[in-house]
Order: C-alpha cells, then sequence, then structure tokens
C-alpha cells in the first residue's frame, strides 16, 4: 500500500502559518541590535490588553512561567492545594509543584473533557486555595458552576488559557474570568512566538509584583535599565525568575495577534469540513458547541474505540504517520506519568474519565497554513485506515 502523501510532503502537526510582516519585523530588531525586552514587548502587551479588555498584560517566555508566577502572586505556596483537571498538559500541574503547592485533581466531563464542575466540591478541604480550569481544546469550562464554587470558598482562580486565545464564555473572553488568565505562543499554539507566554489580570499590584518576578526580582524601573534614558541601578527586592519574554519573539506576536481571529475563521472551516466528513465514521466527534460557547478550535480530537473501529489508538497514530501526517495525543491523563504516581500517588483509575479518553484519543492537524489538500489528505487517510481495519 503507498502512502497517502509522500516522505517528502510530511504534514508536520502544529505548524504555524508565518508571514512576511513578522519576518520583517524580526529582520528590523535583529538590524537595530534590541533583541531583548523593549519596545516591541511593551507594545504587544498593549496590544494584548486590548484584545482581551483588561488592564495589565505581562508578556513572558512561556505559558508555564504566565501559570508559575500567577500562583506566587496569588500567594499560594507549601502547605496549599490547587484544584485542577487530569486532562491537560504536564505544565499546569508542574507549574502548582513548583510554586510549592499541591495539585488536587478532579476529573473531567465525557463529553467536553473539561474539569467536572460537580464533582470540584468534593475536593475541597481547608488547604484549597485556588481552582485552575483549562479551557481544554479551545472548548471554555462552564464558568458560572465554577465561580460560584470559587466564590462560596474563597477561592482564587487562575485559567489555563493555552488552548483559548479567542475563547468566550456568555460573551467573557476566557483569561478574564479570575485572578489571572495564562496563555502560550508555543509553535503549536494558535498563534505565537516560538516560546512565549503572556498573564493578564484585573489587579493592578499583583501584575505589578509579576513584573518584577518575571525579571530576577528587580524593581520596576530595570525594564528600562538598558534603555537611552541614562543608567539606572537596580534595586533586587525578591528572589525572582528569568521569565521575561524578548523583542525578538514579540516581533513575531505583534503581527500573528493583528491576525488571530483571521486564523480562528481558517480553522472554523477546517474544523467544519471534518466534522461533515468523519460524520458517519465509528468515531467519537468532538461535541457540539451549546450557542453560549465560542471555543477556539485548538485541537480536533477523535476518540477511537477499538470496540467500534476494530484499530487500536496506538495503531492508528501509526497509519497516519505511515500516511505521513503528523498527528498529536492530548492528552494521557497525568495520572498515567510514573513522576506523579510516585509523589502522589494518582492512579488513572481514580479518573476513569481522563484516563479513557487519554487512551482514545487522538488530535489531527488543524492549522491556519492547511491548504484545500492537505485537509483532503487528512479526511482520506483517516476513512482509509478505518476502511481496512474493517476488511482486517
Ligand atoms: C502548551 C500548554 C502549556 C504550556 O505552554 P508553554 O508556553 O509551552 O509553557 C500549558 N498548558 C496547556 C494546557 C498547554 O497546552
Amino acid at each position: 500500500m503507498q502512502p497517502i502523501r509522500s516522505k517528502e510532503e510530511f504534514l508536520v502537526f502544529g505548524s504555524p502559518l508565518i508571514e512576511e510582516e513578522e519576518i520583517q519585523e524580526v529582520v528590523h530588531s535583529l538590524k537595530t541590535c534590541w533583541l531583548g525586552t523593549g519596545p516591541k514587548v511593551a507594545r504587544f502587551e498593549e496590544d494584548f490588553k486590548q484584545y482581551k479588555n483588561i488592564p495589565y498584560a505581562i508578556a513572558v517566555n512561556s505559558c508555564t512561567a504566565a501559570l508559575h508566577l500567577s500562583l506566587i502572586a496569588a500567594d499560594i505556596g507549601p502547605g496549599d492545594e490547587v484544584i485542577t483537571t487530569p486532562l491537560t498538559f504536564c505544565a499546569t500541574v508542574n507549574a502548582i509543584i513548583h510554586a510549592g503547592a499541591t495539585p488536587v485533581l478532579v476529573d473531567v466531563e465525557e463529553d467536553t473533557f473539561n474539569i467536572n464542575p460537580e464533582l470540584i466540591e468534593k475536593k475541597i478541604t481547608p488547604r484549597t486555595k485556588a481552582i485552575l480550569p483549562v479551557h481544554f481544546a479551545g472548548r471554555p469550562c462552564e464558568m458560572d458552576p465554577i465561580l460560584e464554587i470559587a466564590q462560596k470558598y474563597g477561592l482564587k482562580i487562575i485559567e489555563d488559557c493555552a488552548h483559548a486565545i479567542e475563547a468566550k464564555y456568555k460573551d467573557k473572553p476566557c483569561g478574564t474570568f479570575g485572578d489571572f488568565g495564562c496563555f502560550s505562543f508555543y509553535v503549536t499554539k494558535n498563534i505565537i512566538t516560538g516560546e512565549g507566554g503572556m498573564v493578564i489580570t484585573p489587579h493592578q499590584e499583583l501584575a505589578k509584583r509579576i513584573k518584577i518576578l518575571a525579571l530576577h526580582g528587580m524593581s520596576a524601573d530595570a525594564w528600562r535599565r538598558f534603555s537611552d534614558e541614562g543608567y539606572k541601578h537596580y534595586l533586587v527586592i525578591e528572589a525572582g525568575f528569568k521569565y521575561n519574554m524578548m523583542d525578538l519573539q514579540a516581533a513575531i506576536g505583534i503581527h500573528q495577534l493583528k491576525r488571530v481571529e483571521k486564523y480562528w475563521e481558517k480553522r472554523k472551516e477546517v474544523w467544519e469540513k471534518y466534522l461533515e466528513a468523519f460524520q458517519n465514521l465509528p468515531l467519537t466527534l468532538p461535541a457540539p458547541f451549546p450557542s453560549y460557547l465560542k471555543p477556539s478550535y485548538h485541537l480536533f480530537t477523535i476518540l477511537v474505540d477499538e470496540q467500534k473501529t476494530h484499530i487500536s489508538r496506538d495503531a492508528f497514530l501509526e497509519q497516519m504517520t505511515f500516511h505521513n501526517i503528523g498527528v498529536g495525543v492530548h492528552y494521557l491523563s497525568l495520572p498515567e506519568h510514573p513522576y506523579y504516581q510516585k509523589t502522589f500517588g494518582w492512579r488513572p483509575e481514580d479518573y476513569p474519565v481522563a484516563a479513557k479518553i487519554g487512551r482514545q484519543t487522538l488530535s489531527l492537524p488543524l492549522s491556519a497554513k492547511l491548504t484545500a489538500r492537505d485537509i483532503e489528505d487528512v479526511i482520506l487517510a483517516v476513512k482509509t485506515i478505518l476502511e481496512q481495519a474493517k476488511c482486517q
């Protein structure tokens, strides 16, 4: 059997669309020799604040850093517990661990793959300090019940919006529900800076503290210490981190952000083509969105249930790769990983919904860069693999 695409045409999963404006902007940064944190970072923060209609935004070098700093600014540390989902990237819980706190998992919903609000209260203890919802694949979590619980128990809300830059819940942008919203501009995300992240917050003092913590804990003026305003002594007021974003990264982000809704439209089209093409196949497709949600279409996930498809998820992954189409797994549930088993005694069977999804899920390419032919190839590959499995 011939692969659907040749090796030379391998479709890289999550490959970003990079256009001429950001290329020129990066070249401009290189030519002016201003690579580090400077005016382009400031502009990216301003643009992001406007986009989210929020008073404070701090650009950092990853969403992981954004989460870590948010937790610290929320005064979460040793002895505290933070409730989150088992179906997320490891960075979500690693940030909690690095803040010194203990992550506590609450299983997800079967259809939305998001944290199940009905199970949260059972996991709340006197040590619980925050809920950290992840808007999985860009589908907003059910924020009303989550906010209600947070209010009832006096908990902070820190949103992991790595998948959810464009997403809205009842017309309110994701990232603006609680104390902090954390975004990622990693290469596979909806808009990119290579590595990069952003924290948004309505709190002035906490925003100031995050800015300081992101650059070694040096007093705010340090951000301007390399400018032409004359030498400024910096004073260290906290043991901070090296989490600042570079102008070289912001140079990309400024132009990507201008196209965020255009790229969203493009992925929405791909999403709808997939839905239509796969509707009669023995796969579980993403659940429909209620009208009060604006999803960000970050991951198109299918569930491969071997009972129905006669092929395992892992064999499916291999077949897609054979056809030279890159795919992803988002995610094996966190309790599958040895470190968390050892450290927290987590077991997959204690989070059965997340475990099942993690063992059956597969993400298809969903990038603004996909051509009509790329989309056709993905569809043909999925259909061909299922057809073959049926005959075996
Ligand atoms: C990508 C991702 C992160 C981490 O983002 P980085 O910018 O790579 O640090 C965190 N949470 C989720 C859900 C992600 O998908």
